[in-house]
């Protein structure tokens, strides 16, 4: 199909021009972009949730349906002037169900929190008990803690890993049939184990309960058969877009056996819950950019390029954890079976002080807290390491067993002093920084944008 490129290339022109605004204009804002740009391309990222999105997705934030006012859903909006949208957010509709084998899938979201709030809306009144696993062993700080709304709003009830790192199922059974969750959330985003979405909807069935199964950091896994697919295990499955999926910031709600079955206790189906649940009871106009640059990273998530960075994701994790292990370290659980990989730090180093140390020398990950932490979670005993950005990079697994010896150097020349400060080498901090710049040139982030 031909595309009228000479209205695309009125789009370049406008991005352009907007570019040489705001360096002439707004300089104060200007050089803050250009130094975040500088920012990413000079550091290596070991943060599990970061990735690059590629320039057609970029594109798409940046397009003319930034101006489109669009309550509703395709074929019945509030507004008029919705021809495109309406198409547009059908394609992401589609590829959203293909990619992931569901039948139903909505795509308005502003992430994936306020998915999960929205499919909370859908299916809990004010009080009921949800089942969800614990921040302290991997869960996210959406699910249940009580600082966040599904804490506030709702009797939240947490599982957690046994002392090896491993979700406890024996738990999760034991407190669903003790407390009777309308709800259970399967999901962590600090988990390097491939989650049983199977054990779950057998616990969840047999406790009479709802699973919701929160997708975000192992997304991209999922679509390319590297973990299993919760699609069809799960009532109502939620992801984020910007992690694995390499899109927008924004959320997926999807179903897939269930979609057209009734909700336990309402006369509605999952699937018209949950549209009336992003709107109108949680959200006004849907960013119809963000749905478009949705739809631009969902098809490129099909593509051979995309299975390839999966894979080395998956390799990068198991050389990363195998170099750890090499170098004197606790790997939680002994092994990744995704892109995470969490280490537990060694006696009187903090997460704290290494995301510091590390930070310094352009090495950029998260302190994280580990089973049978001791350390508040401003502090905690560990890393979280994830493969994402190193993947896009087109590291291989020598690169990335170079990346952790810098990371295992640097750690061995810092000397702690307290929680929080410490003292680095300078020498060996200058070191460290002029290889991290090595490896970054080597491995531009450039080669994924033009992959
Ligand atoms: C990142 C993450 C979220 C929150 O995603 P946002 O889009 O930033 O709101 C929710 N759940 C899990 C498991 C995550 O990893």
């Amino acid at each position: 199909m031909a595309v009228n490129t000479s209205q695309l290339k009125d789009q370049a022109d406008l991005l352009r021009r907007g570019l040489a605004d705001l360096h002439a204009e707004d300089f104060e804002l200007a050089s803050l972009l250009d130094a975040e740009v500088s920012r990413q391309h000079r550091t290596l990222s070991l943060v599990s949730s970061s990735c690059a999105v590629k320039p057609r997705t970029l594109v798409a934030c940046a397009s003319a349906l930034v101006n489109v006012s669009a309550e509703g859903m395709p074929g019945k909006r509030q507004r008029a002037g919705c021809e495109n949208v309406d198409l547009v957010e059908a394609l992401a509709i589609r590829r959203a169900r293909e990619l992931f084998d569901a039948h139903y899938a909505s795509v308005q979201s502003h992430s994936a929190s306020n998915a999960i709030a929205q499919v909370l809306s859908a299916l809990l009144e004010p009080g009921d008990t949800l089942l969800g696993m614990a921040h302290d062993h991997g869960g996210d700080l959406t699910l249940g803690s009580p600082a966040v709304f599904t804490g506030a709003y709702y009797k939240a009830i947490r599982y957690g890993t046994t002392a090896d790192g491993l979700i406890d199922y024996a738990q999760v059974r034991h407190l669903a049939l003790a407390h009777r969750p309308r709800i259970i959330i399967c999901g962590a985003s600090a988990y390097s184990r491939v989650v049983d979405f199977e054990r779950f909807r057998a616990i969840a069935d047999e406790a009479g309960a709802i699973l919701l199964a929160d997708i975000s950091h192992i997304a991209g896994l999922v679509v390319t058969g590297r973990h299993p697919n919760p699609i069809n295990a799960a009532h109502v499955t939620v992801t984020c877009t910007h992690k694995q999926l390499g899109g927008p910031r924004g959320g997926l709600i999807l179903s897939g056996r269930d979609a057209n079955t009734k909700v336990p206790g309402l006369r509605s189906t999952f699937s018209r819950v949950l549209d009336q649940a992003v709107f109108p009871r949680m959200q006004g106009a849907p960013a119809v950019n963000l749905i478009a640059a949705k739809a631009a990273a969902l098809g490129y998530a099909r593509s051979p390029a995309f299975d390839a960075c999966m894979g080395r994701v998956r390799t990068l994790a198991d050389a990363v954890a195998g170099a750890f292990q090499a170098h004197g370290y606790d790997v939680v659980g002994g092994r990744s079976e995704n892109h995470t990989v969490l280490i537990r730090l060694q006696g009187a180093m903090t997460g704290a002080i290494a995301e510091s140390a590390l930070e310094h020398c352009g090495i950029v990950v998260n302190k994280h807290r580990v089973p049978g932490e001791t350390r508040s979670s401003l502090v905690t005993s560990g890393l979280c390491i994830g493969t994402g950005s190193m993947a896009q990079r087109r590291l291989d697994t020598e690169g990335g067993r170079q990346v952790i010896a810098l990371v295992c150097r640097l750690l061995s020349s810092v000397t702690p002093l307290g929680e929080q400060d410490y003292q680095l080498e300078p020498v060996a901090c200058e070191q460290v920084r002029s290889e991290v710049q090595a490896l970054c040139a080597r491995y531009p982030i450039a080669d994924y944008l033009e992959g």
